[in-house]
C-alpha cells in the first residue's frame, strides 16, 4: 500500500477562534497531498462557550463536513470528528454520543484554568509544576479510561510555554499511557506545538518512544485553526513518528480503526 497523509485535526470557524471557509481548508489539504483528512472542531460545551460551536451548530457542522465527504471522494477521504474537552462536570451525551468517525479527549483546563491560554500565564508563577503535571496526566488518565475517545490530542499540552516538570516526565505519563492503552485509544502527533514557546511537536520523541514500546498506535493531526496550517510541519512529524519507531498510522471511520502506511 502506497503511503498516506493523515491530518486528523482541523478546527473551523464555528468555534470562534479560526479563519477560512471549510473548503479552503479541504482545498489546502489537496495541494499538502493530504490523502485523509479529518475535521474536528471544538465540540460543545456548557463551559467556555466563547471557544467552541454552539449545541444547536452540530447538526449544521456535521452536515457541511458530509456534504464535502461526498464532493471531495474522488480526490481524498473527509472524515469527521470533534476534539473534545475533558472537563469533569461538563461532559455532554449529545457530544459524546454523536455520530462520527471520531472523538479527540483533550485537556485544556485544570480545575477551570485554561492553562494553553496566552491570557491566563500568570497563574503559572502561584502553582508548584510537579504537581500540576500529576494533575494533568490525571486527568488524561480519567479521559482515556472513560471510553469515550479514540484519540487523545496533544498529550504533553502543558508543556506548551515551556513549564517541564522537574520529575521525569515518563514516570508523569505512565499512568495516563497506561490507560490510552487499556482503552485501546491512539496518540496524536500534533503539529501545533510547532507553533507555540515549546516549538517542538505534541507529544515528545522520549514519550512516543514509550507510547511505540507499549503498542500505542498513533495518528497526526495539524490543529490547523486556519486553511494554510493544514499539513503543517508535516515532514517534521513524520520524521518524529519514524524516530520513534512508527511507520503506519491509524484512522476512524465510524470509530473503527483502519492502519496506514506513511
Ligand atoms: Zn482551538
Ligand atoms: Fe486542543
Ligand atoms: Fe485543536
Ligand atoms: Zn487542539
Amino acid at each position: 500500500m502506497r503511503p498516506v497523509i493523515v491530518d486528523l485535526h482541523n478546527h473551523t470557524t464555528l468555534c470562534n477562534h479560526a479563519e477560512g471557509s471549510m473548503e479552503e481548508y479541504v482545498e489546502e489539504a489537496l495541494r499538502k497531498g493530504v490523502g485523509v483528512f479529518g475535521f474536528s472542531d471544538h465540540a460543545p460545551m456548557d463551559f467556555d462557550t466563547r471557544y467552541r460551536m454552539g449545541f444547536d451548530e452540530m447538526a449544521d457542522y456535521e452536515a457541511r463536513t458530509l456534504a464535502l465527504k461526498k464532493q471531495y471522494a474522488d480526490r481524498l477521504e473527509i472524515l469527521l470528528g470533534y476534539e473534545v474537552d475533558w472537563l469533569p462536570g461538563h461532559m455532554d451525551r449529545r457530544v459524546l454520543e454523536a455520530d462520527v468517525d471520531y472523538l479527540i479527549g483533550s485537556i485544556h483546563f485544570i480545575e477551570g484554568w485554561g492553562f494553553d491560554n496566552p491570557e491566563f500565564i500568570g497563574r503559572y508563577r502561584e502553582v508548584d509544576i510537579d504537581a500540576l503535571w500529576r494533575t494533568y496526566f490525571s486527568l488524561v488518565a480519567d479521559m482515556a479510561a472513560s471510553g469515550h475517545f479514540q484519540i487523545a490530542g496533544h498529550l504533553d499540552l502543558l508543556k506548551v510555554f515551556r513549564h517541564l516538570p522537574r520529575a521525569d516526565m515518563l514516570t508523569l505519563a505512565e499512568g495516563a499511557l497506561e490507560a490510552i492503552k487499556e482503552a485501546g485509544m491512539a496518540i496524536e502527533i500534533n503539529a501545533a506545538g510547532f507553533r507555540k514557546p515549546i516549538e517542538e511537536a505534541y507529544p515528545s520523541l522520549a514519550l512516543l518512544k514509550r507510547a511505540r514500546a507499549m503498542g500505542i498506535p498513533i495518528t497526526f493531526g495539524s490543529d490547523a485553526h486556519a486553511p494554510e496550517q493544514v499539513g503543517f510541519k508535516q515532514q517534521a512529524c513524520i520524521d518524529l513518528a519514524r524516530k520513534a519507531g512508527y511507520d503506519r498510522a491509524v484512522i476512524y471511520r465510524e470509530k473503527e480503526p483502519v492502519f496506514v502506511p506513511f
